[in-house]
């Protein structure tokens, strides 16, 4: 393994899901009642959450990260392989009820895939779960980066906490799904992809003009930043009246999985080592240009000195 870069950088607080991907490679996908033979099974640690913990590990932050796994060999591996990354994993909580969260993946000969998620604990982090100790760790951090991957009523909890300790809340809202107002007012930046800004506002994103248009939107339901990511373009960064693209790198793209993870990992980092805005997001665009230059997810996830090569 790449040794990380040691930076100075702030503390920085991923509250999220963490999943086993177990994947199993076959000649097409099984029709219903059907059993097949596969050609090849890997398991993968995922998750929005954890991939983008181990972004902001890899990047040189201080990483706080704070999920729920199941009593059972996934969760303790996981675990494991955060700490490895070193990440701060003292608060991945582990459930006595439900497992861990696994992603049952089938990829067939094409590359096409179906997939089944079962979210297992990632649904049991709750309020209640943010105590004392939580608390004082999440105090320590100058940023907390939060997706959609578990109970809205936590990410809220934690926003409203967060931003009462003058604590910038970054969210990915994703997967997507409907964003009660309170959120938006704890919220310093909501980073959507194209369809999660189309979803949220009923604005088609097909182009750069829709794009500002759906971030206009975002901003009028109350976000104060909105930064809509946009594939190979790179990614576009509203702020009241103002809103500027900011391209990402021509790479050959080989797996595009987990990009927008990385990117938001990257963001946060950059962010929290001093970087304004759009020098932020263009450090983002780097990270994430090579992790989809690379297969899989968190193999694909870059480490500092690599982004910050030719980054000038
Ligand atoms: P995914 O769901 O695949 O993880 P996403 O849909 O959440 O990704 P995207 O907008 O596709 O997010 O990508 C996030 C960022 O990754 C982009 O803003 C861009 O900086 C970078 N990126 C994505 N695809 C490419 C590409 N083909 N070439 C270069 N950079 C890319």
């Amino acid at each position: 393994m790449q040794k990380k870069q040691h930076t100075n950088f702030p503390r920085i607080a991923v509250v999220g899901s963490t999943n086993m991907d177990m994947v199993v490679n076959a000649e097409r996908i099984p029709v219903p009642g059907e059993t097949i033979l596969a050609h090849h099974f890997f398991m993968n640690p995922g998750g929005k959450g954890a991939n983008q913990a181990v972004t902001v590990a890899r990047l040189g932050g201080a990483t706080l990260f704070i999920s729920k796994v199941g009593n059972d060999v996934f969760g303790r591996q996981s675990s494991q392989l955060f700490h490895e990354e070193g990440i701060d994993t003292r608060f991945m909580l582990s459930d006595d009820i439900l497992p861990s969260g696994v992603a049952l993946i089938t990829v067939d000969q094409k590359g096409e895939n179906s997939i089944v998620v079962s979210q297992g604990a990632n649904n049991a982090l709750l309020p209640e779960d943010f105590t004392g100790a939580i608390l004082k760790e999440l105090e320590k951090c100058t940023m907390v980066l939060m997706q959609f991957e578990i109970p809205m009523e936590t990410i809220l909890h934690v926003a409203r906490y967060a931003a009462s300790k003058n604590i910038k809340v970054v969210i990915n809202p994703a997967p997507v799904q409907t964003i009660p107002p309170q959120l938006l007012k704890y919220t310093h930046i909501l980073t959507p992809n194209e369809t999660e800004a189309e979803l949220l506002t009923g604005i088609k994103v097909k182009n750069l003009d829709t794009a500002k248009k759906a971030a206009k939107a975002i901003l009028e339901m109350g976000a104060s930043v909105v930064i809509v990511t946009l594939g190979a373009q790179g990614a576009l960064v509203c702020e009241q009246g103002k809103m500027t693209l900011v391209p990402t790198e021509a790479v050959q793209a080989v797996d595009t999985t987990a990009a927008g993870d990385v990117f938001n990992g990257a963001l946060v980092v950059g962010l929290s080592n001093g970087m304004q805005l759009p020098e932020a997001t263009r450090f983002a665009c780097r990270a994430a240009a090579i992790s989809v230059t690379r297969e899989g997810a968190q193999s694909s996830i870059p480490y500092y000195n690599e982004v910050i090569a030719h980054f000038v």
